[in-house]
């Protein structure tokens, strides 16, 4: 039987109404719209369509959204400059900006930069000490949606067997930190799989939930799970035709899980709402700080 789909778009779209109506309503109560700033720096097609999509939900979620823009040839001061500018500003709950960065510009010194009360990225190591503490502030998106799409369609997580493909800071090792914590929603059994694992496919067949974010299209073939696993998949490649595939063979894998993320409206529309999520988050923060 083939497997059910774990419609990512279709919770995405549950999920943002809900984000809109505590926004109308945290405006009603105090007066604070939530704000978030993305910065783009040079002219990335793809970061300007994933900007573009991130601004266009926060505005559809009645969310103040912002854009500045940068050449390619921006100097790692000018963007701290501006990192830091945002940092102060009241009306900014959120700063997301967007990854890759063209050389010149130090990922990690722009990501330590940001103010942790609006890294709402969860890409700070601040925020990310906090996670594999145990008190997560923000949860980084990616991984939040996938737990979401697991969570939201009954899949059990607590006890299971969750084998992650990729080590990555923004997706495979926060959702490994997120699955494995003492918390509802997650106590899941967690083995992370690299580029330097030693086979591969006998590790995910051990899965009953298989999660695979590396970048390479197709990569997780229907002989590298046990029937009936569920699968899901971040990835995100180009093909030479133009269109999107994820690191699944879907349609052999869809043959043998009982439930899989298709791409795209998997787990690319779930990003973008944990991204308003954290911005509803951190205006109510910054709220509750003023007293
Ligand atoms: P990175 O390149 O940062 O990390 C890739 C990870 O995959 C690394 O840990 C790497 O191992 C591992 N890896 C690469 N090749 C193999 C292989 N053949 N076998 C096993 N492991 C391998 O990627 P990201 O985590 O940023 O992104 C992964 C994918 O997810 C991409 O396609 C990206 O576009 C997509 N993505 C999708 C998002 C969404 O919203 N849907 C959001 C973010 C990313 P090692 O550490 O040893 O190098």
């Amino acid at each position: 039987m083939p497997a059910r789909i774990l419609d990512g778009k279709a919770l995405a779209q549950v999920m943002q109404s809900e984000i809109a109506a505590d926004v109308k309503a945290l405006a009603e109560r105090s007066g604070v719209r939530p704000g978030l700033a993305a910065v783009l720096v040079g002219d990335n097609p793809a970061s300007q369509i994933y900007v573009r999509n991130k601004r266009k939900a926060c505005e559809q979620a009645g969310m103040q959204s912002w854009l500045h823009e940068m050449p390619a040839t921006a100097t790692q001061q000018q963007l701290l400059d501006l990192v830091e500018r945002l940092n102060q500003d009241p009306a900014v709950h959120g700063i997301l900006v967007q990854l890759p960065l063209p050389r010149q510009i130090d990922e990690r010194a722009i990501i330590e930069a940001t103010s942790p009360a609006k890294d709402v990225d969860g890409f700070t190591p601040s925020n990310l000490g906090l996670l594999a503490a145990g008190y997560p502030r923000y949860l980084p998106c990616t991984p939040h949606g996938v737990q979401q799409i697991l969570l939201r369609n009954q899949i059990p997580i607590e006890g299971a067997h969750v084998v992650i493909v990729g080590r990555s800071n923004i997706v495979g090792k926060p959702l490994a930190l997120i699955l494995m914590q003492k918390a509802t929603g997650a106590n899941a059994t967690v083995t992370i799989c690299h580029s330097r694992s030693r086979d591969i496919a006998a590790i995910t067949r051990q899965g009953d939930i298989v999660v695979v974010a590396i970048g390479q299209a197709r990569f997780l073939t229907a002989d590298m799970i046990r029937p009936g696993a569920v699968v899901v998949d971040v990835g995100m490649n180009r093909l030479p035709d133009g269109k999107l595939c994820g690191d699944v063979d879907y349609e052999a894998v869809s043959q043998v899980a009982s439930a899989i993320t298709p791409v795209p409206g998997g787990v690319g529309p779930m990003t973008i709402t944990m991204l308003l999520y954290n911005t509803l988050q951190a205006a109510r923060e910054s709220r509750r700080s003023l007293g």
